[in-house]
């Protein structure tokens, strides 16, 4: 674990300190009571077992570089990782090929595409430009080591557990019910093949990135595996090194620019801080060198994004001062709590 004193030391990766830990405490509290009773947006219904889902369920969880953890809600509660799985099965693939094999072969470039697109594919003769988007994400999964399929689905399972601190497990039934509507997944996989971008059989490449996409995980999870890339590749619960520091900073570079699809511009502006939503209403916000939230809400805006999830990030981000455009004036203009304040007239459009 990290040391309390790291909080009076300047940070040289991000503007400020988070607030002490009473406080982060009382400011998630705020955040899930005022967001509890929110019920815009929708289930997703287009993998049949996300229909089945709890749309109440509310999610909280704040975890610190020096690995303390702060959570409202239903934080214990599990679901489907699905898109959130991206950026961690990046993050693998990169610690194996370094930053500019992801550059060339995957692409680093937002598409402004939804994610499930299969004209991201045709644009680019191939070239998927993007880890996040769908197309992407199965040429990354494509990437992962392993002499068989069966091989690579264990790297990716034991790679994520190690962001989260525990053995994550597949969820038979959401993977079962995702395989039976996978039809799209299944034609992009096909079209990456007749451009030569991936090595390996579609099929088998359908198979395990659902697989990755139906890991069972919570709010709690989520912060902590965050945590690890606010913590240059550290999980600061069991103190392994997961990934590098630069593995860390490039797979939050990637999520800055596309983390929350074709709204992740709005998603700047509003929040500032790199995140990851997935279909089952996860998302993972992190700010490097501070820490990471977790949120889970299974109610999702027309881009797939969690709404309340969304909410309470923006609050999370005004009150912790994590907005990593925010900067206090150097020298006695400085109040260091300038990046903290919530402007009512800013309420965030999300
Ligand atoms: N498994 C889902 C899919 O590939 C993940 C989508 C998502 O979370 N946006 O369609």
């Amino acid at each position: 674990m990290v040391h309390r004193e790291l909080r009076d030391v300047a940070q040289t990766v991000s503007t400020g300190t988070l607030p002490a830990p009473e406080r982060i405490e009382r400011i998630v509290a705020a955040a899930h009571s005022r967001y509890r009773t929110d019920q815009d947006g929708a289930v997703a219904d287009y993998i049949p077992v996300l229909a089945a889902a709890d749309p109440d369920l509310f999610a909280v969880a704040v975890t610190e570089i020096d690995g303390d953890v702060h959570e409202a809600g239903d934080a214990g509660a599990g679901f489907t990782i699905q898109s959130i799985s991206k950026a961690f099965v990046f993050a693998l693939a990169c610690e194996a090929h370094g930053h500019p094999a992801l550059r060339e072969r995957v692409g680093v470039d937002n598409t402004g595409l939804p994610f499930n697109s299969v004209i991201a594919v045709e644009l680019n003769d191939g070239h998927p430009r993007n880890p996040m988007v769908n197309a992407g994400a199965l040429a990354t999964t494509a990437l992962i080591p392993g002499a068989t399929p069966a091989e690579q689905w264990e790297r990716v399972r034991t790679g994520l557990s190690r962001f989260a601190g525990r053995g994550l497990e597949l969820d038979g039934g959401a993977y079962h019910s995702e395989m039976l509507t996978n039809q799209r997944n299944s034609a992009i996989a096909r079209l990456l093949e007749s451009y030569g971008r991936i090595d390996v059989d579609p099929g088998a490449l359908v198979d395990v990135y659902t697989r990755q996409c139906s890991l069972r995980v919570t709010a709690h999870d989520l912060a902590i595996m965050g945590a690890t890339l606010a913590d240059g590749g550290v999980n600061p619960v069991t103190g392994e090194r997961v990934v590098s520091a630069q593995t860390a900073r490039d797979t939050l570079a990637v999520l800055a620019s596309t983390g929350m699809y074709e709204r992740s511009g709005t998603w700047m502006f509003e929040v500032g801080v790199p995140a990851k939503s997935g279909v089952a209403g996860g998302i993972v916000a992190i700010a490097p060198g501070k820490g990471a939230i977790g949120t889970f809400s299974p109610r999702l805006d027309p881009a797939g994004n969690s709404v309340r999830g969304q909410r309470a990030t923006a609050y999370l981000s005004r009150a912790l001062g994590l907005n990593l455009f925010a900067s206090d004036p150097h020298g006695p203009d400085g109040d260091g709590d300038a990046t903290r304040a919530i402007d009512s007239r800013e309420e965030p459009a999300l």
